[in-house]
């Protein structure tokens, strides 16, 4: 009954691993993938995730029963805080609702469906380029997808203005996607003073902003400078969604935690949303998962536990920062023609290099380096070692 099924493409992002498993050469290095390495190359698991690991096998009183629908209380109140901010009114205030999702892209689908069910403008905006799956998310859940000018290849930079008069011509009452740091794959965020003024555009008219915060504490090291774009959003007292994940700067990726945040108007309206966010999960997967959402607790409410975690946090972007210098100096070395200022402006775990399809092609071809087919390359996937071979590898595809 299912000969007719046509074979559906590799996933862009992650068949790019797929590619670089079947290649059988030693100097093989994937850029394409969105997770953490070390120097060594090797996936990484945090000092501190391992400590809480122990903490919860130790503990007696840590039992496998279902969590409820909404997911584990302490680690709801917690992400609430990291994200908004210990001292935010909105949480002071009892209108922000927090649900555990999985991880990132969970969070933005039980958004989507929530805003698919109740919102009355079923048009969202999100930037080009943007992440592949949003979408394919959004569309799902029965959104409307639009798109806002967002990267200028010609600077390698922010096309403000472009943002802007999109965003200005967008109906009333959209919803719009943003990325809350560490844009991805551009690595291209607004600066502060820019925030504001889309955050002044966006009020003025209405727009209902949708952040997702995949990066927090990836792209500074910091994980309150970070959140300042989405805190200065809240601040005025408006309504926003935010979808966290805890993928990249806990290291979780395989635990798939994660959290979705609505902050209402008032602590009436925001139980009364949460409500229906349970009848959103409920037939979706019942119930989070509770492995991974209590390592975010235990860590969350231990000062010092919270303290490594920053530390071990500060590590992995600055390693990023570094491996940015050191491949911008290289190529600077080598001569290779061209501007690569943007290697060290963009920040994340991402450098949009500017490099077309085909000389990504050449690249893979040739030198056995996998990454997107946009030009998108993991920082956190290089290293000293390697630098000189992608060093050779880029000379090469732009002197061709
Ligand atoms: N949003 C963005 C912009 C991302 O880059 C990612 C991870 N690649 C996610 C969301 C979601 O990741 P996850 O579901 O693994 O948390």
């Amino acid at each position: 009954v299912f000969a007719s099924v046509v074979r559906a493409p590799e996933d862009p992002i992650l068949g790019v691993t797929v590619a670089y498993n079947k290649d059988t050469s030693p100097n093989k290095l994937n850029l394409g993938v969105g997770a953490y390495r070390t120097e060594e190359g090797k996936p990484l698991v945090l000092n501190v995730v391992r400590k809480a690991e122990q903490h919860l096998v130790n503990d007696q009183s840590q039992i496998k029963e279902y969590l409820p629908i909404v997911g584990l209380a302490d680690f709801n109140k917690l992400s609430a805080k990291l994200i908004f901010g210990a001292d935010s009114p909105a949480i002071q205030q009892n209108r922000v609702t927090t649900v555990q999702c999985l991880s990132g892209t969970g969070s933005l689908r039980v958004g989507a469906e929530f805003l698919a069910r109740h919102y009355h403008q079923l048009t969202i905006y999100i930037p080009t380029p943007t992440w592949g799956n949003h979408p394919k998310i959004f569309n799902l859940a029965g959104l409307s997808v639009k798109t806002y000018r967002y990267y200028d290849p010609a600077t390698r930079g922010l096309n403000f203005q472009g943002l802007l008069e999109d965003l200005g011509a967008a109906p009333s009452g959209a919803i719009v996607l943003l990325h809350a740091c560490a844009h991805n794959p551009t690595g291209v965020d607004p600066t502060l003073e820019q925030w504001e003024q889309i955050r002044q555009l966006m009020r003025s008219k209405g727009l209902l902003p949708f952040f997702d915060s995949a990066y927090q504490g990836f792209a500074s090291g910091n994980l309150d400078a970070d959140a300042q774009p989405v805190r200065t959003f809240v601040a005025d007292g408006g309504e926003c969604l935010a979808a966290q994940s805890y993928a990249k700067n806990m290291g979780l990726y395989g635990e798939r935690v994660g959290a979705l945040s609505i902050v209402c108007k008032t602590q009436d309206v925001a139980s009364r949303v949460e409500s229906q966010l349970k009848l959103v999960i409920r037939p979706m997967y019942s119930n989070p998962p509770i492995h991974g959402a209590s390592i975010v607790a235990t860590i969350l409410k231990d000062g010092n536990m919270y303290n490594e975690w920053t530390v071990e946090l500060k590590a992995m972007a600055d390693r990023i920062i570094s491996m940015r210098q050191q491949l911008y100096d290289a190529l600077s070395a080598k001569g290779t023609p061209g501007d690569w200022s943007h290697i060290i402006k963009q920040i994340g775990m991402f450098t949009f290099t500017g490099l077309n399809s085909e000389q990504v092609v050449f690249m893979t071809k040739e030198y056995h380096i996998y990454m997107t087919s946009d030009g998108r390359i993991s920082m956190a996937g290089l290293s000293s070692k390697t630098v000189p071979h992608l060093t050779d590898a880029i000379h090469a595809a732009v002197t061709r």
